[in-house]
């Protein structure tokens, strides 16, 4: 019997052949990157989960802090903030100084994928680490979801149909014993499309923090 896989993975987790490649093209073209999996930030007693897709390239791939340096942690730290699950200011940076408040932001896979899109086999070789995480997490009441391939996999690293809570923008459900918000992700495309407003992003935390207990 295989061991429990821990909430996370080895710096040099070697399950997937893509992207362990993926990120020796990039350690030898930056050897002054994060270059690896990106770790889980924040409060290990969080009551909220915030999972991503993945890693950006030059974002927490760069800077090995979940949605940091990249467009999309600007939206996601600001609205953090204004939701009282984050305080100090976000600089974009991993010694900026912010600190997240019961909560916590963690990834689907844990290494950068190629075009931010990974493999169905890339996630389900992850999913251990994404159950392991979240089981880890003692005090947990919500799991806010950021996109599809986030929502899907929350569910399966539950037990769950991958449909047991449905797609779209505020969706909600229960899972696992967790309420599960799914929000669209706060990629720059989305929010330069207008798909996501940061009026819909932070109506999402306020519904997270409305289904916390106490
Ligand atoms: S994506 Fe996850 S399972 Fe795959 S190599 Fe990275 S840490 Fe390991």
């Amino acid at each position: 019997m295989r061991p429990p896989a821990p909430a996370e993975p080895p710096r040099d987790c070697p399950l997937c052949p893509r992207l362990v490649a993926y990120r020796a093209e990039n350690r030898a073209k930056h050897p002054d990157w994060w270059n690896g999996p990106a770790p889980s930030f924040g409060d290990p007693a969080a009551r909220l989960l915030i999972v991503g897709l993945a890693p950006g390239r030059t974002g927490a791939n760069r800077t090995g802090r979940p949605f940091t340096g990249d467009f999309a942690g600007v939206l996601l730290y600001e609205t953090l903030i204004r939701a009282g699950f984050a305080r100090g200011t976000y600089a974009a940076r991993p010694d900026d100084g912010l600190e997240l408040v019961d909560c916590m932001i963690s990834n689907a896979v844990r290494c950068a994928p190629p075009g931010n899109r990974p493999l169905p086999a890339e996630e389900a070789a992850c999913r251990p680490f994404l159950a392991a995480r979240i089981a880890s997490l003692k005090s947990l009441e919500v799991i806010v979801t950021l996109g599809d391939v986030s929502r899907r996999n929350v569910l399966r690293a539950l037990g769950e149909k991958a449909g047991a809570v449905p797609g779209g923008h505020g969706a909600e459900g229960r899972a696992g014993g967790y309420a599960l918000i799914n929000s669209y992700h706060c990629s720059r495309l989305n929010t330069n499309t207008g798909r996501l407003t940061p009026a819909m992003f932070e109506a999402v935390f306020t519904r997270a923090r409305a289904r916390l207990k106490g």
